[in-house]
């Protein structure tokens, strides 16, 4: 299946010079959804992991069917005041602005081996971050996935030898 073709670019969103890939198309098409989610899922099966671990509010949409399929665990990591009990937090630049992420901190027990998974990787920025909050609580990033690979953004010089599945690139 073609999935780039449930992809809209919309350019200039959310400011000027940025063309922001639209994943709501796909999202709402039933084949494109299951056959997304079951392509990440074949590739992430090779690794061994205990945890999901996503970003709000895209990376739920990804994550949480694929956490669950797996029978791993999910791990929300979320904008400063949503988490109700107590957290660590990473700041960091965006491909658009500046972003601080929180996770609870006894989301990971020590050792735990963990997936990081959101809908896009674009500058990698808030995956570099998602692997920080992982190691600040004990955890160990094994790779990472998303739907779509920003490659012109260049986020492998970001997350070094990280494995990064992405079954849409441009
Ligand atoms: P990065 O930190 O890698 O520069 O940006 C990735 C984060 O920003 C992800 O959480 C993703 O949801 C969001 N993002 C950046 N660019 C896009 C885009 O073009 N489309 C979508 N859907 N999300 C984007």
């Amino acid at each position: 299946m073609d999935l780039k073709a449930f992809i809209r670019d919309i350019p200039d969103f959310p400011q000027k010079g940025v063309i922001f890939r639209d994943i709501t198309p796909l999202i709402k098409n039933p084949e494109a959804f299951k056959y997304a989610i079951d392509t990440i899922v074949e590739e992430v099966k090779k690794y061994e992991f205990d945890l999901v671990v996503c970003p709000e509010a895209r990376g739920f949409i990804i994550g949480a069917p694929i956490a669950y399929l797996l029978g791993k665990g999910f791990v929300p990591v979320r904008k400063p005041g949503k988490l109700p009990y107590k957290t660590v937090s990473d700041t960091y630049e965006l491909e658009y602005g500046k972003a601080e992420l929180h996770i609870h901190e006894d989301a990971i027990q020590p050792g735990q081996k963990v997936l990081i998974i959101d809908d896009v990787l674009a500058t990698g920025g808030t995956a570099l971050a998602l692997k920080r909050l992982v190691e600040k609580v004990g955890g160990t990033v094994v790779a990472s996935a998303f739907l779509i690979e920003l490659t012109y953004l260049n986020p492998r010089n970001l997350l070094k030898d990280l494995p990064i599945i992405a079954p849409i690139k441009y």
